[in-house]
């Protein structure tokens, strides 16, 4: 900071404008860079370095934190991205964190220099898939799998290609693997530089990670993924869209989710007997489901799909071509099927007790009914023609 002549150094007015800047930078970085430009400050490219390295995982290898993840997990190969976790479902804090991290990959870009800091088979540098999953077996055989960049270049200058080595001779099966691997990797290495390799975050223009940007990052792209007008539609009672939207997520506590947890359990579905549990089991594909499906949806001039998910189900849910009162049916129909399927379920499992795929037909519309004269009191229409009369309803 510089003082003038006859300035104190630290006047009320250059105490706030520090406050200011304090504030800033603990809550955002790029307004913290932008302040320090406006003052001419000498100190922006030393910050700038900081805040670019100041990733914990990139720089505090030598931390107790770090040390204990290395001994818990093991190490990792990418400099910058900590490896996957493959301990027991939902019982670690760092499994989330790391997935988590792991989902955001490509939303950093890698700059090579001297390559020495780029794995070579595990970091995202030239395509968004890591070679080791273009090129699986011979990633098994490389002879250094663990290697950076700068390790598959020769020393030589006169050699001009990549300097890869296996353990053992590739196999005619092995050269179609080969060929992907050298397409994405190009016939010739990068030229590089004396400089250190550089990671930098995409959503904003220094390339220093923020929450900010990532949260609007995230909240931009979910808003078009995400189906939130059914899944948390107001005229459905809250637990309802509560359990719609863990139902969307994969995270109700089916059987294999209970055995993720690390339950013992043999896991069957007690709805048709035959086969595993799992929501889009349970929800979607059990052949005791589908009759329920067969009978709620409309019998008339068209095909229904049945999708391998209940958010892409929820996605593709479209009312076009109905009456009034059908695109009205039509938003309760996923949410009252769940509900009532996933009360069978823990009927027959917990009470010992059944009911037909009739009488659950028949209670599936007495919701939806319930539900639309609840909420539309200028539409009457009597339960019986929801009952006896429901394919007439779309039409
Ligand atoms: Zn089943």
């Amino acid at each position: 900071m510089k003082v003038g002549p006859g300035e104190n150094l630290l006047s009320t007015a250059k105490i706030n404008d520090i406050k200011t800047w304090l504030s800033s930078a603990i809550t955002d970085q790029e307004t913290c860079l932008e302040g320090l430009i406006e003052m001419n400050s000498t100190l922006v490219d030393e910050v700038k370095t900081a805040m670019k390295n100041s990733t914990e995982f990139t720089i505090e290898k030598d931390q107790l934190w770090y040390l204990v993840i290395e001994e818990k997990f093991g190490p990792s190969p990418s400099t910058w991205f900590p490896s996957s976790v493959g301990s027991t479902h939902g019982h670690s804090c760092w499994k989330t964190i790391v997935d988590q991290i792991r989902r955001g990959l490509h939303r950093y870009s890698i700059t090579i220099n001297s390559g020495d800091k780029i794995s070579f088979w595990f970091d995202l540098w030239c395509s968004p898939q890591p070679l080791k999953s273009i090129a699986p077996s011979l990633f098994r055989i490389s002879s250094l799998k663990f290697g950076c960049i700068q390790d598959f270049i020769p020393t030589n200058p006169t050699d001009t290609g990549w300097l890869l080595t296996f353990n053992r001779d590739i196999r005619n099966s092995e050269i179609q693997q080969l060929t992907s691997l050298l397409a994405t990797i190009g016939d010739r290495p990068p030229i590089r530089n004396t400089e250190s390799d550089s990671r930098s975050w995409s959503h904003t223009k220094q390339g220093v990670f923020t929450v900010k940007s990532a949260y609007d990052a995230l909240q931009t792209s979910n808003q078009a993924f995400f189906p939130t007008k059914l899944i948390w539609n107001p005229k459905i009672p809250f637990r309802i869209n509560f359990f719609c939207w863990l139902v969307s997520l994969h995270k109700i506590l089916t059987l294999d989710n209970l055995q993720k947890r690390g339950h013992s359990l043999a896991n069957a579905c007690v709805l048709c007997l035959k086969q595993a549990e799992s929501p889009h089991h349970i929800l979607l594909h059990c052949p005791f489901t589908r009759h329920i499906w067969n009978q709620i949806l409309p019998q008339f001039g068209w095909c229904w799909v049945c999708p391998p998910s209940v958010l892409l189900l929820a996605q593709s849910w479209s009312s076009k071509g109905f009456t009034k009162i059908g695109k009205i049916i039509w938003q309760f129909v996923p949410a009252a099927l769940f509900t009532s399927i996933w009360d069978e379920r823990n009927r027959r499992a917990f009470n010992n007790k059944l009911k037909d795929v009739h009488c659950l037909t028949n209670e599936i519309k007495t919701l939806i009914h319930f539900w639309v004269s609840s909420h539309y009191n200028n539409l009457k229409f009597p339960l019986q023609d929801f009952i006896f009369n429901w394919d007439s309803l779309f039409l």
